[in-house]
């Protein structure tokens, strides 16, 4: 296929007319290019599709229902450890699909979903998720969410108001063994990773406060072995910087090197709690974070250090994270935040991150984390052909004065027309092309309606728990813990 004569987002940030030839997947040619096959792109704007690293596909139903909670208490109803309903797999495959759908029709192109089930993650329940990708046609990598500790040895909550019976019922739910995990990711890994060249299997060891020293290892050898991403939950809230001092004692950060986990091919979700030396080791180590600036707004977690870890060549990456901490999917939406946030930490306007640095964030960094450095990322011969058409007659591009900027900041995902995923067009005039868009939506609103009313003893047991988490959080957050970051500066 050519896209023909469309005004194409160099790898340099600088737009011209080109043709695009893509064969089985791939950029082939860029330039002037004759042929029979066509897609007129005279009123576009191509650009490389956005990748958001890091969300939870398990929240959607959950979008719009909590606000004013910090994590701790967010995820006593978001990831209830009592009384959570198992889901089918129709209501995890829709479910799926509803992120899909918006992130596809917002001009995302891939994703990592960390898929954490409550209350189990099965290779059935996995299954479900993974046809939904391969169904609409998204790129994914689909980390697998596991821990192998008990919830109250995860969360420095006090025990005091922890009423036996509760405590009775923690202590009954069954757990899996860092072994049962790793054969988890193993069997879902054989079935599924490198299917139709869209699908990769990565392992998301939820927190390092959540897994024991033996599963942290055994993920990091068995990732090693496989060549597998990791993607870990690491110092998203000031509550977990405490937790590493009270487990640890020192920062989780030095805690996960001192371990050897630390690597190019892991990537901490949040990173907001660092030390200077934090991310000194995190630069030595080649690992990489993901900034998820929207929901650590939603949950108070503060800001990330990003333009010091970009300044020390560490890659960070952008997610939107999940629909019950967002709520949106709009990789748009982050991408123009990210590139404000960080002007607002400091004066010195030379070293301000701007939309160069953003888009090299959503795009670049984002290949990156996904495990795909090599070939996408960008319009260039031999990148997998993952883009986006947007209509360039329509008000964010009207008058088109500089198209990354306007990209970064005029807000243009409700103006994609055409989205190819491996040269596939799967949206075409704003609509996914490979599955019924409104019939999912209508069957989403069904059976989130009733998932969301079936999990009314789960938040019953969540409010049960709320008092002795709610003081664990009074007093961590009344710790010193060397770093302040609510203000994003350090003190
Ligand atoms: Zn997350």
């Amino acid at each position: 296929m050519i896209i023909k004569n469309g005004l194409v987002l160099q790898p340099d940030g600088t737009a011209r007319r080109q043709d695009i030839r893509i064969e089985d997947g791939r950029i082939a040619d860029l330039g002037t290019i004759e042929g029979d096959e066509t897609l007129d792109a005279t009123d576009r704007l191509v650009a490389p599709g956005l990748i958001n690293t890091h969300c939870h596909s398990n929240e959607n139903y959950f979008k719009g229902l909590f606000d004013n909670l910090p994590l701790e208490l967010w995820l006593l109803f978001s990831y209830p450890i009592l009384a959570a309903p198992q889901q089918t797999p129709r209501e995890i495959y829709v479910r799926t699909m509803l992120g899909c759908i918006e992130m596809l029709k917002t001009g995302c192109t891939a994703v990592v979903d960390f898929l954490y089930e409550m209350p189990d993650t099965t290779p059935d329940s996995v299954a479900a998720a993974l046809q939904a990708y391969q169904d609409c046609g998204m790129r994914v990598l689909l980390t697998i969410g596991y821990a192998d500790k008990v919830y109250y040895e995860t969360t420095p909550l006090s025990m005091d108001l922890l009423t036996p019976q509760l405590k009775r019922r923690i202590d009954d739910t069954p757990l899996n063994s860092p072994d049962e995990n790793i054969a988890l990711v193993d069997e879902v890994r054989r079935r599924w990773h490198g299917v139709g060249e869209r699908i990769a299997i990565g392992l998301g060891p939820s927190g390092p406060q959540r897994c024991s020293d033996r599963q942290l290892e055994l993920s990091a050898d068995y990732a090693a072995e496989h060549d597998l991403q990791i993607h870990i939950h690491t110092l998203e809230t000031k509550m977990q910087a405490y937790t590493g001092h009270l487990y640890y004692g020192k920062t989780i950060i030095e805690h996960l090197h001192d371990l050897d986990f630390l690597s190019p091919r892991v990537s901490l979700n949040h990173a907001v709690w660092l030390t200077e030396r934090d991310i000194d080791l995190l630069a030595q180590s080649g690992a990489g974070t993901t900034h998820n600036l929207l929901s650590n707004f939603k949950l108070g977690s503060g800001i990330s250090p990003v333009p010091e870890m970009l300044a020390r060549g560490i890659p960070v990456s952008l997610g939107t994270d999940g629909k019950s901490s967002n709520d949106s999917q709009d990789m748009y939406e982050v991408l123009k935040a990210v590139a404000l946030l960080h002007k607002t930490q400091q004066p010195e306007f030379e070293r301000w991150l701007g939309a160069p640095d953003a888009w090299r964030m959503a795009t670049e960094f984002g290949a990156r984390s996904l495990g795909m450095s090599e070939n996408l990322g960008h319009i260039a011969v031999g990148e997998r052909a993952d883009l986006v058409l947007f209509d360039l007659n329509s008000v964010p591009f009207t008058p088109l004065n500089n198209p990354l900027h306007q990209l970064v900041y005029c807000l243009p995902s409700h103006v994609v027309h055409t989205v190819l995923v491996e040269g596939e067009v799967v949206v075409r005039g704003g609509k996914l092309t490979r599955v019924n868009e409104d019939a999912l939506l209508a069957e989403g609103r069904e059976l989130g309606r009733a998932y969301v009313d079936g999990s009314e003893p789960a938040f019953s047991a969540a409010r049960d728990l709320f008092p002795s988490v709610a003081a664990g959080y009074r007093h961590a957050v009344a710790q010193q813990v060397g770093v302040h970051r609510y203000s994003g500066r350090e003190t």
